[in-house]
């Protein structure tokens, strides 16, 4: 493996920017509880607010809104079991972190693009009188596609229903204004976008209902007991600040996938008819597991994930794809590429040339066919 290496893997966790690492350093070097009333007490207190309102402004809600969390996966477990409705609908592109947070969840199927479908839920909906809870990602981590969330917040108010909307993937690549969606609950996580992992939020909706599942002392005004994690919450509204401005690279996604397609006619890139993320592409290569891709990229110093990043690092079919109905063989050949604050052009050009490498050498072989071209 070269000593330099080409990371676009920024969907599974983004570098740490230089100056959200130094917020934490400062932060663990200064110490403190923010309830502590003294003097180290207080600053580390008006540090927890100074990030809670950085974080508040990435993402245009009232910094009372904003409720730490150790991360997006706990975001999602709060949201789904502090809004209190038995009933709840959420698409079947959402992280495992939504779908596997309650049982007996209604799901709600995806068109081709991976676009939730406004017919099916506003009749989902109406199927029911009880109360429900709708839960729509803001984009996709495997394909980037973005969710119409103020559409879907429409036909759920209107039936009644509150709404999540898991925005993890999106908030610091692209604009996400939590008071103009009129979502009641909204997840982030800081290392999507260059923060420490380990550190997230709800931002809850002032007047939404929330019942906390974390039960102690009085921190996060009474929505998430434990002494705050400081040092990451530190970090996490600085990269929130540095991430404002989101990412520009939607000319380099089109022109990878455009260089990719011209490698690989026969390629797949899942999403591309819908908006997506500037930074995600999910492709194809045809005949070659994406295992087999991951590795020998890997080898020729490039970090890519092969669909969804499993926790145990075990590579398993796409749930995403087949919502999106892929077919099972064609989904286990796709690899997601993503982009972040860091990536520059050489990157993709690094990755354009060992892709080529690799599909002329075993493309169409890897799963029993001859090599196309
Ligand atoms: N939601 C989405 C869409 C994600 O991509 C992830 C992480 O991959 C999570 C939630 C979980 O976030 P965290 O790793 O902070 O728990």
């Amino acid at each position: 493996m070269p000593d330099a290496f080409t990371y676009l893997d920024h969907n599974a966790t983004s570098p740490l920017r230089p100056a959200a690492f130094d917020a934490v350093v400062e932060a663990l070097r200064a110490g403190g509880n923010p309830s502590s009333v003294h003097r180290v007490g207080r600053t580390a207190r008006a540090r927890v607010d100074s990030a809670r309102r950085q974080v508040a402004a990435l993402i245009g809600a009232r910094p009372s809104e904003v409720v730490f969390t150790s991360g997006g996966t706990e975001a999602n477990n709060s949201a789904l079991a502090g809004a209190g409705r038995r009933r709840m609908l959420v698409s079947a592109v959402e992280h495992d972190s939504v779908l596997k947070a309650a049982t007996g969840m209604e799901i709600l199927s995806v068109q081709g693009n991976g676009i939730v479908d406004l017919g099916v839920l506003e009749k989902s909906l109406a199927a029911s009188d009880e109360p429900a809870l709708v839960s729509v990602m803001f984009a996709n981590n495997e394909t980037g596609v973005l969710q119409p969330i103020a559409d879907v917040v429409r036909v759920a108010h209107a039936a009644g229903a509150l709404v999540h909307c898991d925005a993890v993937q999106g908030a610091g690549k692209v604009s996400v204004d939590f008071s103009g969606l009129g979502v009641d609950y909204l997840s982030l996580s800081a290392h999507k976008f260059g923060g420490p992992a380990g550190i997230g939020a709800l931002v809850v909706r002032g007047g939404a209902p929330f019942v906390p599942d974390r039960l102690g002392g009085g921190q996060e005004s009474n929505r998430r007991a434990g002494t705050e994690n400081v040092a990451g919450i530190a970090g996490f509204g600085i990269a929130a600040t540095e991430a404002r401005s989101g990412l520009a690279t939607t000319e380099w996604r089109d022109h990878l996938e455009a260089a990719l397609l011209e490698i690989a006619p026969t390629a797949q890139v899942y999403g591309a008819g819908a908006d997506r993320l500037p930074n995600t592409t999910c492709i194809s290569m045809p005949g070659v597991r994406a295992e087999t891709q991951v590795m020998a990229l890997d080898l020729a110093g490039i970090c890519v994930s092969a669909g969804a990043a499993c926790s145990s690092g075990k590579v398993t079919r796409s749930a995403v794809l087949l919502a999106m109905g892929v077919e099972p063989a064609e989904a286990e050949t796709a690899l997601r590429i993503s982009f972040g604050w860091n990536t520059c052009f050489d990157d993709i050009e690094r990755l354009i040339a060992a892709w080529r490498d690799l599909y002329t050498r075993v493309g169409y072989s890897d799963i029993g066919h001859a090599q196309a071209a």
